[in-house]
């Protein structure tokens, strides 16, 4: 097995209270522990991968959303608590799929990897349609459950079950 963490959204409008959809009062509670994977990544020379939410000022997405994660704006940028360092991988995304329109397949193909360890936010949103993507595309996925949240707590649970048991993920 070769595995690589993506973190997903760990950005200003998601991760931080003065965001423009916070994620809401669970947030403080995983970002000691995406931290930590990041840490225990790094330190077994495990990729980490960020994806970002990263929007045009008149994206599509905010027809159903407010306006966030605007390039250029510190919304869009990656909080400070789990920062980015030399190595890691950042990919901007503009759909809910870390997988659409962009390239993390052949980013993670070209390290060989052929797991996904996932943490971040949304649960029910981009994590979700990540690892959908990811089943489809035939990594294995581990879903880290104290690493993830939603400002819906019954879409968070409910999203878990459905990772768990259509997709196939670890919960870990
Ligand atoms: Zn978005």
């Amino acid at each position: 097995m070769r595995r690589a963490l993506v973190v997903v959204d760990m950005i200003h409008d998601f991760a931080h209270e003065s965001g423009a959809l916070y994620c809401g009062p669970s947030m403080p509670r995983i970002i000691p522990v995406v931290r930590s994977e990041i840490e225990r990544a790094r330190a077994s020379g495990e990729p980490v991968v960020y994806l970002t939410d990263a929007h045009l000022p008149d994206d599509a997405e905010f027809q159903m959303f407010p306006p966030h994660a605007i390039v250029g704006t510190k919304g869009a940028e990656i909080v400070p608590e789990v920062a980015p360092a030399e190595g890691d991988v950042i990919i901007p995304k503009r759909r809910y799929s870390g997988f659409f329109g962009t390239d993390l397949d052949i980013t993670l193909r070209e390290r060989a990897v052929d797991t996904l360890r996932l943490v971040g936010d949304c649960t029910n949103i981009c994590v979700l349609y990540t690892a959908a993507d990811a089943r489809n595309l035939g990594y294995a996925v581990e879903v880290v459950r104290d690493g993830v949240t939603s400002f819906d707590e019954g879409a968070h649970r409910g999203a878990l079950r459905e990772l768990e048991r259509t997709l196939g993920a670890k919960l870990v």
